[in-house]
Order: C-alpha cells, then structure tokens, then sequence
C-alpha cells in the first residue's frame, strides 16, 4: 500500500518519502534540499521550510 501525505515543504500530496517530526518530504523536495547549495535563490526558502519543519511541530 502506497501512502500518501501531504509534503510540508511544497504543500503537495506527494507519495511518503522522509517523515521527519511526523511530517512528510517528498522526493522532489528532498532531492532540492540536498541539491540546494547556500550560493542558490531557493537555498533561502528551502531552509525555512526545514526551520519550520523542525522546529515549529513541537506543539
Ligand atoms: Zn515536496
């Protein structure tokens, strides 16, 4: 059975790839966050979408 869930990075329902903190990155998201260098204009969003993702589900 394939799940699916919703992405917390691109906001898309998106196969379960990574859950990290109970939430899911999809493979797209993840290959971008890995790929994502500090030089890049995604970098900025890429890692706020992580900050976000770690540290805002506490509650
Ligand atoms: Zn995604």
């Amino acid at each position: 059975m394939i799940a699916i869930r919703l992405c917390s990075i691109c906001q898309r329902a998106k196969r379960v790839n990574l859950i990290i903190r109970d939430k899911n990155i999809c493979l797209e998201c993840e290959k971008a966050l890995v790929e994502t260098t500090s030089t890049q204009k995604s970098y900025g969003y890429y890692m706020d979408a992580v900050k976000k993702l770690l540290y805002n589900s506490a509650n």
